[in-house]
């Protein structure tokens, strides 16, 4: 299940790296290298996050404040600190301040994500995402949809930003969803602003169903957003 993951890292190879292997993952990322901008992130309306992955010794604000204000501030994702240092002590202190869980620097990616899949599992908040709806199902670990139709099942395969997509319009049917609430869960801040990435994708998603003989579930609300609406869900 793709993840809206903040890391703040201020070493800029090892953020580089961890980004990319995250977003290999499907996961959408955002990077800052300094704890003021970190918390401006974690604490912003712009984006709400499903995971952050922090460094202890960071510019401006350390790690462990960072998980001080996070959970002073109520935010319950999960937090995951990094750091350099191993004693127990500052093992405990990070997890008095309210992280979840830590990893040692360095650390195989593996563990990395093996500890994210972890959190993720053991978040109160968490369940298994059921990406079906209406005969639409979507298969998270291969990235097919398949779809039910009255002459047999159709399977497609869907990329890695379809996939996200689809996703979240299967989590929220019938729902009206803005473009920008989209643009803000599924595409990362540093985007450029002004590109049309939601309207763009939408088209993509359309014409891959419509290239499979399928109508388009995805109805455009004019000025309010998006509603997917697969066909047994409209009524006569
Ligand atoms: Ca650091």
């Amino acid at each position: 299940m793709p993840l809206r993951i903040l890391l703040v890292e201020d070493e800029p190879d090892l953020a580089a790296a961890i980004q990319t292997v995250l977003q290999r993952q499907g996961h959408v990322v955002d990077h800052c290298g300094d704890g003021l901008s970190g918390w401006m992130l974690l604490s912003s309306e712009l984006a709400r996050y499903d995971l952050a992955v922090l460094d202890w010794m960071l510019p401006e604000l350390s790690g462990v404040e960072l998980c001080r204000r996070a959970r002073a501030a109520g935010l319950d994702l999960p937090l995951l600190l990094l750091t350099a240092r191993a004693e127990t002590a500052d093992r405990v202190e990070g997890l008095d301040a309210g992280a979840d869980d830590y990893l040692s620097k360095p650390f195989a990616m593996e563990e990395l994500l093996a500890r994210i899949r972890a959190l993720q599992r053991r978040h109160p908040g968490y369940r298994e995402p059921l990406l079906c709806a209406g005969g639409y199902r979507l298969d998270p670990a291969s990235g097919t949809l398949r779809v039910a139709t009255p002459g047999g099942e159709v399977s497609l395969e869907l990329s890695g930003k379809e996939q996200q997509l689809m996703a979240y319009f299967l989590e929220h049917p019938g729902q009206i969803i803005p473009g920008s609430r989209l643009r803000s869960q599924l595409w990362d801040l540093h985007q450029d602003p002004v590109s049309n990435v939601v309207a763009a994708q939408v088209r993509l998603l359309r014409r891959k169903l419509e290239a499979h003989g399928l109508p388009s579930p995805i109805e455009t609300v004019p000025s309010r957003g998006y509603r997917f609406r697969p066909a047994e869900a409209v009524g006569p």
